[in-house]
């Protein structure tokens, strides 16, 4: 896996170095994942809190730790404690919740903003229109933004998507991406991303 996200890097004229792996390790056995960390994989994404803690808590050493599924306001003091990153920040009372716990515990958590790039209702992410806005809003909370991430529509290609968050991610000075899963990891390196979300494609189907 490592080696085709670097011959996709490179593909494209970037640096291999420049786009991170990281290991989707929700509903995986606990078997796999530790192969993973025995295989020095070191950067791993969950969409859960309560699930990634049971996991992650005997595990958390010289790991980082990212937090990709929806986090309610309710959560945050555990997200904030588990968390290296947390890629899923759409709405204003979660940004709110997140400066309020993170100064609170005085724990600083690397923050990315979720782009429902494909509008779609039942998705999480804020509407392409509002993303200026919403990083704003962060920013004024005193919040500091890393990226954006983005999860595009399963029934439509994805690159458009990508270019649009890149483009987003550019005009807003934000330098991190978080786009590309099993299916379309390489086109998102191609496109900019900076860190690529892979669950099934390296550890096989999920239980
Ligand atoms: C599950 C998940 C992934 C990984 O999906 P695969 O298709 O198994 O690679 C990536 N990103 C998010 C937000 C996910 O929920």
């Amino acid at each position: 896996m490592l080696d085709r996200i670097a011959e996709a890097a490179r593909e494209a004229g970037r640096s291999p170095d420049d786009v991170t792996l990281v290991a989707v390790s929700k509903q995986q056995p606990d078997e796999k994942i530790d192969a993973m960390l025995a295989a020095g994989q070191r950067v791993f994404g969950e969409n859960r809190v309560q699930e990634a803690m049971g996991r992650w808590i005997p595990r958390r050493e010289g790991v980082e730790l990212r937090l990709i599924g929806p986090l309610q306001t309710n959560k945050v003091r555990e997200a904030v404690a588990l968390f290296d990153v947390i890629e899923t920040v759409d709405r204003e009372k979660l940004a709110q919740a997140l400066a309020r716990e993170m100064a609170r515990s005085d724990t600083p958590v690397r923050l990315y903003v979720q782009v429902n790039t494909g509008e779609e209702p039942q998705k999480a992410g804020v509407a392409p229109r509002d993303v200026d806005g919403f990083v704003a809003f962060c920013r004024d909370l005193g919040l500091t933004v890393e990226g954006l991430m983005c999860i595009p529509p399963e029934t439509e290609p994805a690159e458009p998507h990508f270019a649009m968050l890149a483009e987003m991610a550019a005009r807003n000075g934000l330098t991190k991406l978080s786009m590309g899963m099993s299916a379309d990891y390489a086109a998102a390196v191609r496109l900019g991303a900076t860190s690529v979300r892979v669950g099934s494609a390296l550890f096989g189907g999920r239980g």
